[in-house]
């Protein structure tokens, strides 16, 4: 779907473009003196069509904001939006079913089955769903991936990189509304975490994917249209179009000399 240029032009401005939202979202742990705010008051819009990164140091808050938004852990005080459908009013088996229709995750660890061959695994959701996954679609996927000579390749059988690729495939598989992928590339060298993100961003810009990515390396934030910074649980900046450089700079100044 493209962006309307009114909406490109001010990302940040609520609008029917959200592929997911949040408003004044607060989550906190524990009680009394171990009390700990992960999220403090965070309003977010993640644009529909585009590929966002939340950026900060250990500890400020992204896997925990990345959980609330996608439905994974409730939040304390504020509410979630999947599109137009509030989740942080859902119980538990809506949640399930919105998670399954309508929410892709890629994680650090690939989680895929070693004895399904690559295409099992990319399809496994949907099969368990009882939903055959588009061939035309599977087969556009696969060619953006690149992974049409290792379908019938086992896990055991592909490099980091291919396996990383058939769980962004896997997530895919559904069209869903909204992917979320959680330090994606933090078990790859670099060459292939580069790859992976490459193909991650082909998947925004060919497929129409919206892609929201949890990480802490400013090369991998470069591939995002727009670059959101929490530290200690609040949004403190965002960036379009960012560089690593660029990227880097700003960490710094939340950050002292600690990159992370
Ligand atoms: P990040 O992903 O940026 O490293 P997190 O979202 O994991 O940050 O954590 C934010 C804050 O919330 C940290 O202070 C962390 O210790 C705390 N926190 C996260 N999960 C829990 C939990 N299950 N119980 C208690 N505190 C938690």
């Amino acid at each position: 779907m493209s962006i309307p240029a009114a909406a490109a032009a001010h990302p940040e401005e609520p609008g029917p473009a959200d592929a997911a939202r949040a408003e004044q979202v607060t989550k906190a742990y524990g009680a009394g003196d171990t009390r700990v705010v992960a999220l403090d008051a965070v309003d977010v819009q993640i644009r529909q069509g585009r590929f966002t990164a939340i950026m900060g140091p250990s500890g400020s808050g992204k896997s925990t904001l990345m959980h609330c938004l996608a439905g994974l852990d409730t939040v304390t005080s504020g509410r979630i939006w999947i599109g137009d459908t509030e989740i942080s009013s859902l119980g538990d088996k809506q949640l399930t079913r919105l998670r399954r229709d309508r929410i892709g995750f890629v994680f650090q660890a690939f989680n895929l089955l070693p004895t399904l061959t690559a295409e099992e695994n990319i399809t496994l959701p949907g099969d368990i769903a009882g939903r055959r996954t588009d061939p035309d679609w599977l087969r556009q996927i696969v060619e953006t991936l690149g992974l049409g000579d290792r379908l019938r390749h086992r896990p055991a059988e592909l490099s980091g990189g291919q396996q990383q690729r058939v769980a962004v495939a896997r997530a895919l598989a559904s069209r869903p509304q909204i992917i979320f992928a959680d330090e994606p590339t933090g078990n790859l060298d670099s060459r292939s975490g580069t790859e992976v993100l490459g193909f991650l961003r082909d998947s925004v810009d060919q497929l129409g994917q919206t892609v929201v990515m949890v990480t802490h390396d400013p090369s991998a934030a470069a591939h995002a249209d727009l670059v959101l910074f929490l530290a200690d649980g609040r949004i403190v900046d965002r960036l379009a179009d960012p560089t690593a450089d660029a990227v880097l700079e700003r960490m710094r100044r939340f950050d002292g000399s600690r990159t992370e």
